[in-house]
């Protein structure tokens, strides 16, 4: 199929792009790579009057670590990012995780901003976001602002960004000393959809116990799921073989409430979540191990 007609704009910076949002309203949508949008549209599941298209704003494309961490705008390619050295330095999850995100030929088009924005709750960025504690740049022809990852997914397909705004950046904090971290998922072939997916990050404390634990987890809800109960049974504990079976069993049995499709059961995604969370917090203790 093709799309239903629509109007088409190409600005060269961010402040034209809001200003074309703002004019169009909810009529306009934004275009990044185009992997969700443009095949949404083709199958008039998506009908936007208007396009603004974000590839030639040059300012919206860079990695780049700082005192604090690392920033990436939103129009960098996920495979940039892939492949980026100061990724792998200050945010190895993300390295970590982006393989898993569809195919290379994918990744070379698709957006950091655009899978973040898009919301997708089978997509891997969004719960690697989560469990990192990132904070988005939104900016509108109103002024800017800073979302923390834990406002800004709303449901499925749904964030706190107005339709008038644009992801701008992606920021996220360096981790403590003795931070540990893995992402892990369970596709039916390497590239598709996961049914299940994990991101931890983990901190031991002076004595060895556990600092401060994150698990959020990929296609079990209406967005990227925080494991908090999970997280809860960790901090002050040791990192034992046992209590991480018992925060992988809290996450599967009381954090979610997984969805049942033609891909996997419900209780098939908790017994994937189970071991899933259970491999993943293992890995990523012993990278907290290591780095001490
Ligand atoms: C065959 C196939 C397999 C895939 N498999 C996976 C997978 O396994 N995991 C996964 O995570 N993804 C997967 N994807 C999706 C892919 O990662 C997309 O690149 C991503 O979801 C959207 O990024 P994009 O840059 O292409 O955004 P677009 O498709 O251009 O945009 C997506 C949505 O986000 C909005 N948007 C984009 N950028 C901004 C911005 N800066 N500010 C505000 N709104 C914005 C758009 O208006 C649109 O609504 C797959 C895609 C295909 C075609």
């Amino acid at each position: 199929m093709k799309p239903a007609p629509f109007l088409y704009f190409r600005p060269a910076t961010v402040e034209e792009a809001v200003a074309l949002l703002a004019e169009h309203g909810d009529e306009a949508k934004p275009l990044a790579g185009g992997q969700s949008l443009i095949p949404a549209m083709n199958f008039r599941l998506a009908r936007p009057g208007a396009l603004v298209d974000l590839n030639w704003i040059a300012e919206l494309s860079y990695v780049r670590s700082q005192r604090d961490g690392l920033v990436i705008g939103a129009m960098t390619r996920q495979r940039t990012v892939e492949r980026s050295e100061e990724a792998r330095r200050v945010a190895p999850l993300v390295s970590e995780a982006m393989p898993f995100v569809a195919h290379p030929q994918i990744r070379n088009r698709g957006t950091v901003g655009g899978s973040i924005a898009h919301a997708d709750p089978a997509a891997e960025l969004p719960a690697v976001m989560l469990a990192l504690e990132a904070r988005f740049r939104a900016r509108s022809h109103a002024g800017e602002r800073s979302i923390p990852a834990g406002e800004f997914f709303k449901g499925a397909l749904e964030t706190a960004l107005g339709p008038d705004e644009l992801l701008v950046e992606i920021a996220l904090s360096r981790r403590p000393p003795r931070s540990g971290h893995a992402f892990m998922e369970v596709a039916r072939r390497h590239g598709d959809y996961a049914l299940v997916g994990v991101a931890a990050v983990v901190t031991l404390d002076p004595g060895g116990r556990c600092g401060a634990a994150r698990i959020a987890l990929v296609s079990v809800g209406d967005g990227p799921v925080l494991a908090t109960r999970a997280a809860a049974l960790l901090v002050g504990a040791e990192p034992t073989a046992d209590a991480i079976r018992a925060a992988a069993d809290a996450a599967a049995r009381q954090d979610i409430d997984p969805p049942a499709d033609i891909h996997a059961s419900a209780a098939y995604r908790r017994q994937l979540t189970a071991v899933l969370t259970r491999r993943a917090l293992g890995r990523a203790f012993e990278r907290a191990n290591e780095a001490a």
